[in-house]
């Protein structure tokens, strides 16, 4: 398999001294973005000029040495910033030539610039065996500590630091050959809004215990926010305290995503779920709330807020690591094979509810709606044979 670029994140933990050198290029880089577009917005609107990216990267050399604390930046990081500049412009144009009257691209408070980007790997260097995480050492800055766990390390091709809400974070993007080890089974999976999944056999992934408790962090958060007044310091601080929040959640639902992703991974040769329509999702989350009891409807409305788009994403990771893996995944037409109006044992169809959770047919089986659907995209896959995928011995379908 061909080399593929991963990125790979780490949490950076300088100390006082270095965080304020870091600060200090934040700053600077901030400084040559609101630079560039200043000089960019006077040559077109005085002149009606457009000065290209390649124009003010010549002009680097002369910005240096006037302003030699700008070297340790590095020439490759300062054209990258260069290039944002120029991606920020390249969208105004097409507004303007779309028809429409796009603002100008705007000034950066350094305090809300995000970071900067080594397109090279000159002026950083990467030890991923230093102590446990590894270290990266910056020119101008020092070597940092760091924390993070890449699954798989690689040539190292690019790096960007950022700082958010009071952290500083490295993504390193590298070039890697991907391995992963996969399992026999054939496995047939669905999910739901109850139970995040569900397998042909019946098992499952019930959805993470973290939802229940982040939901009502969420809505304390959120009551809190309301009750300061608007403009005030304290509003501001409970604003961020409830952002923390969200990216909290949203990290630990791509965490969760991507371990359920690999175990799934780990244990098939095959794998059949039916193709994901988004409009689907959306529908069914809708069914499930107006289906009767307060239990549900709480749960629906609890999960739709967390999990919206987990199963699109969800499925993403499926893909990308059924690839790596080199075994087969199989999405199965809805429309063709109406996995949730088919019964898995004698092939007979019959619609349901969207609140009809137990598959029943007149040939005797009964089993769960989503069981019942992943049995159904199971055997699509089995039938489609070898020749979708690679060679292998296919489990026998289930027999009920
Ligand atoms: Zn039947």
């Amino acid at each position: 398999m061909d080399a593929v670029k991963r990125r790979i994140t780490y949490r950076l933990y300088p100390t006082a001294a270095q965080h304020q050198l870091m600060l200090e290029f934040l700053r600077l880089h901030c400084e040559l973005y609101n630079a560039a577009i200043q000089e960019r917005r006077d040559a077109w609107k005085l002149c009606g000029i457009s000065i290209t990216k390649a124009d003010q990267e010549k002009q680097l050399v002369a910005v240096k040495e006037a302003r030699p604390e700008l070297i340790p930046l590095g020439g490759h990081a300062l054209q990258e910033t260069l290039r944002r500049v120029d991606l920020a412009f390249q969208a105004f144009f097409r507004r303007v030539q779309a028809g429409q009257t796009p603002g100008f691209p705007r000034f950066k408070s350094w305090k809300r610039f995000s970071g900067w980007t080594y397109k090279s790997t000159s002026n950083w260097r990467f030890f991923p065996g230093e102590k446990k995480h590894g270290a990266l050492e910056l020119d101008g800055i020092g070597r940092l500590r760091m924390r993070g766990e890449p699954r798989q390390l690689g040539e190292t091709k690019t790096l960007t630091i950022s700082y958010k809400r009071g952290r500083w974070q490295a993504s390193i993007v590298v070039a890697c050959v991907p391995e992963r080890e996969h399992g026999t089974a054939g496995i047939g999976f669905d999910w739901g809004i109850e139970r995040f999944l569900t397998f042909d056999d019946g098992t499952g992934v019930e959805n993470p215990r973290f939802l229940r408790k982040s939901e009502r962090k969420l809505k304390a958060l959120g009551r809190t926010v309301s009750r300061k007044k608007r403009g005030s310091k304290n509003r501001k601080k409970a604003v961020a305290k409830l952002g923390r929040q969200h990216e909290r959640i949203a990290n630990r639902r791509e965490d969760f995503l991507h371990r359920q992703s690999a175990e799934l991974e780990g244990r098939a040769v095959l794998l059949a779920t039916e193709k994901l329509a988004t409009k689907n999702m959306t529908h069914s989350a809708r069914g499930t709330v107006e289906s009767p009891g307060k239990n549900v409807r709480q749960k629906a409305g609890l999960n739709k807020s967390i999990l919206d788009g987990a199963p699109s994403a969800f499925l993403g990771m499926v893909r990308y690591k059924a690839v790596e893996a080199g075994i087969a995944l199989v999405e199965a037409p809805t429309r063709m094979i109406k996995p949730s109006q088919t019964c898995p044992a004698c092939g007979r169809q019959q619609k349901k509810t969207l609140a009809e959770r137990v598959h029943r047919c007149a040939c005797g089986c009964v089993l769960p709606r989503d069981q019942a659907s992943a049995q159904v995209c199971l055997h699509f896959a089995l039938s489609q044979g070898p020749g979708t995928g690679p060679r292998v011995e296919w489990a026998p379908p289930h027999k009920h």
